[in-house]
């Protein structure tokens, strides 16, 4: 996707980049996409500084002081605690994808369990799949917390918008955290429909041209962002 090479180069101020994440915390723990210490959200504040959340706390409990920022070779520049375990997969997402903003990590139970029984969502069923995150693929299992899972991501990521991580969760990228966040909850909510299809006993695939014509529609809504860079409403 030629989206990567737009540079994230507008600067977002840290107070307003905190809120944001404290709050999309809150909703990913009260929607059930992480529990305990799962999960990590973070924000690019210029185009190689991000704010991260930390190692430790519940992420439903976290406060903006909790907040760490990094340089994107993981340098840390403020906070007081250590960033999330997690934040190798962030840093590699940014320093692929100069359009991405913001990077939501979650083990949504739905969409998890797709991915802990192997299956993807690539094929043509539901127009978000499609849409909204460019089709999901099954990155291959790599150990939580080691380079092994950018290692592992690398290859999809010019691609989609949304990851499911086999064995352990899911990710999803977005040019803001709203649309990253709601990725995420479509991402959900997507996989639930998808299990009772299954659960009914049939999955009806859309046409291939019904497929296409959502493809270009995704590349259309990419291409206006594009033009309009500050844009941050979505695009349907
Ligand atoms: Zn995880």
């Amino acid at each position: 996707m030629d989206a990567s090479s737009t540079v994230a180069t507008t600067e977002i101020p840290r107070a307003s980049a905190a809120r944001e994440i404290v709050h999309v915390c809150r909703r990913l723990y009260q929607a059930g996409l992480i529990a305990g210490r799962d999960g990590n959200v973070s924000v690019r504040l210029a185009e190689n500084v991000i704010l991260v959340t930390p190692a430790g706390p519940a992420k439903g409990d976290i406060a903006e002081s909790d907040l760490i920022e990094l340089d994107l070779t993981g340098r840390q520049l403020g906070g007081t605690g250590s960033a999330s375990s997690e934040v190798g997969m962030h840093l590699r997402i940014y320093q692929r994808r100069g359009d991405v903003r913001a990077v939501v990590h979650a083990h949504p139970p739905v969409a998890t369990g797709f991915g802990v029984a192997g299956l993807d969502f690539m094929d043509d069923v539901l127009p978000e799949f499609i849409f909204y995150l460019g089709g999901v693929p099954l990155i291959p299992y790599a150990m939580p917390g080691t380079p092994a899972l950018a290692d592992a991501l690398e290859p999809y990521l010019a691609a989609h918008d949304g990851f499911l991580l086999a064995n352990h969760g899911a990710t999803t990228v977005g040019p803001t955290l709203l649309l990253a966040h709601q990725r995420m909850e479509s991402m959900e909510q997507a996989a639930r429909i998808m299990l009772t299809a299954r659960t009914l006993g049939r999955v009806n695939a859309l046409s291939p041209e019904q497929g296409d014509a959502l493809r270009a529609a995704r590349q259309s809504a990419l291409a206006a962002r594009r033009m309009a860079p500050e844009d941050a409403g979505e695009d349907r």
